[in-house]
């Protein structure tokens, strides 16, 4: 299988898969593309830096890296958003019956730094989303079973780590839930965990990525 989805989650959707390629290779990434009969020309993708700053596309930003960003969000039904990862959490998100639509880059410094209440706020704030027609898919990532991180993080986050592992996903439930917003659908897949179908960046240093698009 080249790609997973959550069931559940009401807008078209999915994570790459090892087996679909690199998708920070061009070439790898417009022949997976182009197996599921998508344009790769629709897409829009960000040069993620960890930080917090969501950007809001528009047709013209179509073919292109969004540069200093993490997080994509559009009401352009044309556009696919797409977010690289290998390990950090890939979280997509729509409202109503996707007529917004955003795709986020959530790392412990994303979440540190706000991006998922930014996310939120903006659809909530700039496109009159309720937060109760907000509906979350939260990818593949490194999960509690394996993601071994400092105490700092206990401050950070107002957490205990267990067995020194951290909990990503339950840290970025609480701040959605903060937001209003209950209606998420996990994958429940760890990339660490599952060598067979994700990348991880923890696991092998590596530099391939998996891709997920909305
Ligand atoms: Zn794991």
């Amino acid at each position: 299988m080249n790609f997973i989805f959550s069931e559940n989650f009401p807008y078209k959707h999915f994570t790459t898969a090892k087996s679909a390629g690199d998708m920070k290779n061009k070439a790898e990434r417009g022949s997976f593309f182009r197996s599921l009969a998508l344009n790769p020309s629709d897409l829009v993708l960000a040069n993620q830096v960890h930080g917090n700053n969501i950007k809001v596309v528009k047709r013209s930003d179509k073919n292109t890296f969004i540069d200093n960003c993490d997080g994509l969000i559009t009401d352009d039904k044309s556009l696919l958003l797409g977010i690289f990862t290998a390990d950090c959490v890939p979280v997509l998100i729509s409202s109503g019956n996707g007529e917004v639509k955003a795709a986020v880059h959530v790392g412990w410094k994303g979440l540190c730094l706000g991006i998922v209440e930014n996310a939120v706020g903006i659809l909530i704030n700039d496109f009159c989303a309720g937060p109760k027609s907000v509906k979350v898919y939260i990818g593949p990532h490194i999960r509690s079973c394996c993601y071994e991180t400092g105490v700092e993080m206990e401050e950070k986050f107002n957490v205990k780590l267990v067995n020194g592992k951290l909990n990503l996903s339950a840290i970025l439930r609480d701040k959605l839930e903060s937001c209003g917003v209950s209606e998420i659908f996990d994958v429940n897949q760890c990339t660490y965990h599952n060598e067979e179908l994700f990348f991880s960046y923890r696991r092998n240093c590596c530099a391939e990525r998996i891709l997920s698009v909305i």
